[in-house]
């Protein structure tokens, strides 16, 4: 995110924990700058947000000024009605900006029965219907981590490094108590890299992926790819087959065709009967991305969308969680925004011909017309071609 303090811009994404805070100490401790912060995320807006730097004991942070009134963009991570959306989801973003889940499960009793007993779709069936990618907690939680660290956005010729931004967001992440730090998450992307004793673990991979054997009967080794470069094979992590077969069942229903995509697991400290500490496999969920930018997407269509945005060159958002408004029980989430329009332009792909699916889309074009914003659609469950884009500003 981008910061103007005393009419410098500062961007904050580009700093790690360290840097930040030594910045924020010094803002804090100029009278004038600590209450003196505005968030950058719309750019088109001549007034933008005010912030102002905070202190919990050691630790410094920027907060939203109660005092101020303007709005934050959509999917800026300090936007009041964003957190409320993902909060829904069971996902907090905390005042400093960081992300808390209390608790993965999501099924309503709590039961100790045994790890990976429970069933995934009936625990989950309620919610992914109307929000493919969040088939459980855990999926959720790391398509907010992805959209705080602004992965979802894609501009030309701009630099990417997803391991290391993961890595930035795990240490401002806590998952049932658990910091995602360098100890206790791992991303797939160089060889000879380690599966320990990592809570949470991402890798690329092919949901069609021939899985190994293990020498217990009721585990199987998934192939991990690096996250940067997808042909590399980094390591195979050892998981329970029931957790793995749940996972992929829930996938096969789900990903509409896309079969790459990301693999995330949980895992959790488990005494074995001879008291060895092992992890065991709690959570797997496959989301399905597109290959190049590696963006999650919920339909073939919309690979091909994020496919021909890049070749053609264009900035844009792919939102994956949380809805610009509800409107008379109508989730607004675009399937992508386009920034390098004279006017922001919302892109839906529609693809599906139901009676209800096409009223649904034209309320959504109204409601985006309405708050004055350019609307690009693609019928492309009609075979059309893909569409001309508008003209850039
Ligand atoms: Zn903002």
């Amino acid at each position: 995110m981008e910061v103007k303090v005393a009419n410098k811009i500062v961007d904050l994404s580009k700093m790690d924990d360290k840097q930040k805070q030594s910045l924020f100490k010094e803002w804090h401790k100029k009278d004038g700058l600590r209450t003196n912060v505005e968030c950058l995320c719309d750019k088109t807006k001549n007034v933008h947000p005010r912030m102002s730097v905070r202190k919990i004991r050691n630790h410094y942070y920027i907060a939203n000024l109660p005092s101020s009134h303007i709005e934050h963009e959509t999917y800026c991570f300090y936007d009041k009605k964003y957190r409320e959306g993902v909060k829904k989801k069971g996902i907090t973003i905390k005042d400093d900006g960081s992300i808390e889940v209390s608790k993965l499960d999501t099924s309503k009793k709590h039961t100790n029965s045994g790890i990976g007993k429970k069933n995934p779709i009936s625990r989950n069936h309620s919610y992914y219907e109307d929000d493919p990618l969040c088939t459980c907690r855990l999926s959720s939680l790391f398509l907010t981590m992805l959209q705080k660290c602004n992965w979802h956005q894609y501009k030309p010729h701009g630099q990417r490094n997803l391991s290391k931004r993961l890595y930035r967001t795990g240490h401002e992440t806590t998952v049932q108590g658990v910091t995602l730090n360098y100890n206790n998450l791992l991303v797939a992307k160089r060889k000879k890299q380690f599966v320990s004793e990592q809570h949470f673990v991402v890798g690329w991979g092919n949901i069609h992926d021939e899985v190994l054997p293990s020498t217990l009967d009721f585990k199987i080794k998934i192939p991990l790819y690096s996250v940067e470069d997808s042909c590399e094979l980094i390591t195979y992590i050892e998981v329970e087959r029931n957790v793995y077969e749940e996972a992929k069942i829930v996938a096969e229903k789900i990903r509409n065709n896309v079969a790459q995509g990301f693999w995330i697991i949980w895992r959790e400290p488990h005494k074995t009967q001879r008291g060895k500490r092992v992890m065991a496999t709690r959570y797997i969920s496959f989301i399905p991305a597109e290959q190049k930018t590696k963006i999650p997407v919920e339909s073939l269509h919309e690979k091909d969308m994020v496919d021909y945005l890049v070749e053609e060159e264009r900035h844009f958002k792919k939102p994956l969680i949380g809805d610009i408004k509800e409107e008379h029980g109508i989730k607004i989430r675009p399937d992508i925004i386009l920034y390098d329009t004279p006017k922001v332009t919302m892109v839906e792909v529609a693809g599906v011909n139901t009676e209800k699916y096409l009223s649904h889309l034209s309320k959504k074009k109204e409601i985006y017309l309405q708050e004055n914003y350019l609307y690009l659609e693609w019928l492309a469950m009609n075979g059309e071609p893909l569409p001309p884009l508008p003209s850039k500003q």
